[in-house]
């Protein structure tokens, strides 16, 4: 079967519109729904009948990316592909791949490089709070290949533990030498 799908964590086919820089970087209203969630451009512009609120597409029947029953135009009622869906809750519980990423380590923690435990953890390589932080002016479908595959991997618990502490301290380093240029 032929399947116009977005591939799990980076759209197969990068529409137009996906390859420009997302026009709401600066402004973080969706910020809110927290930073693991990617960021939704074409849902904050408001969406327009028929088109995809993840990746700004129009939707044909059945919720496929191409009109391939001929109906000549977008299901105005429809706000989602069928694979954008399932590409969505991926992003949102990426801990479901653990054991394919986890094969290609060989069983081996991405970090220390020992023999993977039980209660290994998947963890993003480019941690999503910098992804919000430094790149959110990439085109949007980059910036969605940051939630992909491509930026997981497997982790044993404690080195998981002590990464995101180092991150955390990063971070508060971070916006303490902000507080300190403001108050300058
Ligand atoms: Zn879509």
């Amino acid at each position: 079967m032929h399947i116009h799908c977005v591939q799990i964590g980076s759209p197969a086919r990068s529409p137009p519109r996906a390859r420009r820089p997302w026009a709401g970087a600066g402004a973080r209203p969706e910020i809110k729904a927290g930073f693991r969630l990617p960021p939704q451009p074409f849902r904050a512009e408001g969406a327009a009948p028929g088109r995809c609120v993840v990746c700004g597409q129009p939707v044909f029947r059945l919720g496929w990316h191409e009109d391939l029953w001929g109906a000549g135009a977008p299901n105005a009622r429809a706000a989602w592909h069928s694979a954008c869906v399932a590409a969505w809750r991926f992003w949102l519980a990426p801990q479901g791949a653990r054991k394919i990423v986890a094969r290609v380590q060989r069983h081996r923690c991405a970090l220390t490089d020992k023999r993977l435990l039980k209660g290994a953890e998947i963890d993003h390589r480019t941690p999503l709070h910098e992804v919000w932080r430094d790149l959110r002016d990439r085109p949007y479908a980059e910036l969605l290949s940051y939630w992909g595959l491509g930026n997981l991997q497997v982790v044993n618990a404690p080195a998981h533990a002590a990464k995101s502490a180092a991150e955390a301290a990063a971070r508060a380093s971070l916006r303490a030498a902000a507080r300190l240029s403001d108050a300058a």
